[in-house]
């Protein structure tokens, strides 16, 4: 089968082919029709953070696609199941997290397209308890996005616990912020969102922010602070940028959350005697489980969501993240596969 392999950190991916994978017991082959790109597949190409992914690999965590193999011991699923392989490839399932329902957090997990091989190829195994399906009605371009940006901006929407009517400032409206803007949107949030260049920020206005802020223009907490009279009640910081995350925890409001979601390879320093006086939290969110996946997906069925995306082949993927370097792509690029 065709796909796109990294050799070594920072080196380019080559599309060629290798071996199909074989499905065991608890496994489905899913064939797959297209793959978003994320810029965490970036990091893990370049090895940017401090627990590495294998090499060589076979990243994309974006991957959906039907299923053309189920293995002996799923019974849930069948062939010809539409569905979508996240990040969370699998968890344990027993221990404390996966029980408490944050399975994201489990120890003993795997993660498409860092520990195991992901989908940027034709074929991609997947855990069969761990797939999601895919409503009926969204195609597998739309559907690919909401598999890692939808789900953990949504995600880190709910653990914002901004209300209906209160202000939420979105920090980096790229492949994740700009489905974070309409997630909060749909989920009646006032959003300022925080980026740079005409492009972005006309999108964000046009996806339903209220004010757009260049951060090369304005100091995106002041201007929030100003708007806002007192800040922003939540912020999600999804930005690559050490300084988006000092901007991001000067702009809540007292009492408010700040949550990371970017993952610059840098620290943040916080400090300590603003964050007692003020009561904020800040706190990290790491993607979804298979329920805020399921939901998430039922936003974009029904309408309330729908990922701006850019079409391109397996075989632009160097060129891909070349442009993602350089922050130039507006919404995400999904890679047709079918
Ligand atoms: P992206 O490249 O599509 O978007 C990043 C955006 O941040 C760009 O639009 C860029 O212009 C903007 N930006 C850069 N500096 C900024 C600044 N100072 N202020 C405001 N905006 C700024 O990347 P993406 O795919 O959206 O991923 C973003 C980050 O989120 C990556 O680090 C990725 O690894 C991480 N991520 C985390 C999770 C999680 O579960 N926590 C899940 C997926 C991705
Ligand atoms: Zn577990
Ligand atoms: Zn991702």
């Amino acid at each position: 089968m065709k796909a796109a392999v990294v050799n070594e950190f920072k080196g380019p991916l080559e599309t060629k082919d290798i071996p199909r994978p074989e499905i065991k017991a608890k496994d489905v082959l899913v064939k797959i029709h297209a793959c978003g790109v994320c810029h965490t597949d970036l990091h893990a190409c370049h090895g940017d953070w401090p627990v590495k992914p294998k090499m060589p690999l076979v990243p994309g965590h974006e991957g959906v696609g039907e299923i053309v193999e189920v293995g002996s011991e799923i019974h849930h699923l069948s062939v010809g199941d539409r569905v979508g392989i996240p990040w969370l490839y699998s968890a344990c399932g027993h221990c404390d997290y996966c029980l408490e329902g944050k399975e994201t957090l489990c120890l003993d997990q795997q993660n498409a397209g860092y520990s195991v091989d992901g989908s940027y190829a034709e074929y991609c195994l997947a855990d069969g308890e761990y797939v999601v399906k895919i409503p009926d009605g969204l195609s597998y371009v739309d559907a690919a996005p909401l598999f890692c940006a939808g789900v953990t901006t949504y995600k880190a929407l709910k653990v914002t616990e901004v209300k209906p009517g209160e202000w939420v400032a979105i920090i980096g409206v790229g492949g994740l912020g700009h489905l974070a803007v309409q997630y909060a949107v749909a989920m009646g949030m006032n959003v300022i969102a925080v980026d740079t260049g005409a492009e972005k920020l006309e999108l964000a206005q046009k996806l339903g922010a209220k004010h757009c802020i260049d951060f090369m223009q304005d100091t995106p907490s002041a201007k929030i602070i100003e708007l806002t009279g007192g800040g922003a009640h939540g912020v999600v910081c999804t930005a690559v940028s050490q300084p988006a995350f000092k901007e991001a925890y000067r702009a809540i409001r007292r009492g408010g959350a700040c949550v990371l979601v970017g993952l610059p390879p840098e620290e943040m320093p916080i400090p300590i005697f603003d964050t007692v006086l003020n009561g904020v939290k800040v706190v990290g969110s790491i993607v979804g489980t298979r329920k805020d996946l399921k939901e998430c997906l039922q936003f974009a069925a029904e309408g309330k969501v729908k990922a701006i995306t850019e079409v391109k082949q397996l075989e632009d993927i160097n060129d891909i993240f070349a442009e993602m370097e350089k922050g130039e792509i507006t919404g995400r690029i999904v890679m047709d596969m079918s």
